[in-house]
């Protein structure tokens, strides 16, 4: 199934990602992404087509840093197109996510975010994530303890890795009943 890359160092990550979701294009998928915090704002190139197109489009916005996270994915949830492809970022951009799995009760977490303002772009079961996270971001946990309080209340497999402006130098990932 699909794959998910994370990258945090001195170089930039973007030969990095690159190089690490082709080695991973073996497993199959249908679109690919790279999302990166650079300068306090979070940055997404992705597409749908496979990772030599995403190098095209990456030549084409320029996206870069010293910190990245890039996905291939293989849809199960929303049909394969440029919006569903991940990275998935949560409403004002200040966190953004990969995911490989499927978030089995997302509708029920879809229809309470929802209640409490939050929009969705997406079709995918992955969305729901970026914006469950947010609600624990807000409420002033840490990036870690976000992500591990929203994943309390998930049921399903994932692979995730995460980013976020409030912790820029950080890359959270998590993975349950996933093989990889
Ligand atoms: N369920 C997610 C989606 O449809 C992730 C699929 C995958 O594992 O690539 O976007």
């Amino acid at each position: 199934m699909c794959g998910i890359v994370g990258y945090i160092g001195n170089r930039s990550c973007v030969p990095v990602v690159v190089e690490g979701l082709k080695r991973l294009e073996y497993r199959g998928y249908d679109s690919a992404g790279i999302g990166v915090v650079r300068d306090s704002k979070i940055e997404i190139t992705k597409i749908k087509g496979k990772v030599a197109e995403l190098q095209a489009a990456i030549d084409k916005s320029g996206i870069d840093s010293t910190i990245g996270i890039g996905h291939t994915r293989w849809a199960t949830h929303g049909e394969p197109n440029e919006i569903n492809a991940h990275p998935h970022a949560n409403n004002d951009n200040s966190l953004v996510l990969i995911h490989n799995g499927i978030i089995e009760n997302y509708s029920t977490l879809k229809t309470g975010l929802k209640k409490l303002g939050y929009t969705f772009k997406s079709a995918t079961d992955t969305e729901v994530l970026s914006n469950l996270f947010d609600t624990y971001l807000k409420e002033g946990y840490t990036l870690f303890e976000a992500v591990r309080r929203g994943l309390n209340e998930v049921e399903g497999t994932y692979g995730i890795a995460v980013l976020s402006t409030a912790e820029p130098d950080r890359i959270i990932a998590a993975k349950k009943d996933h093989h990889w």
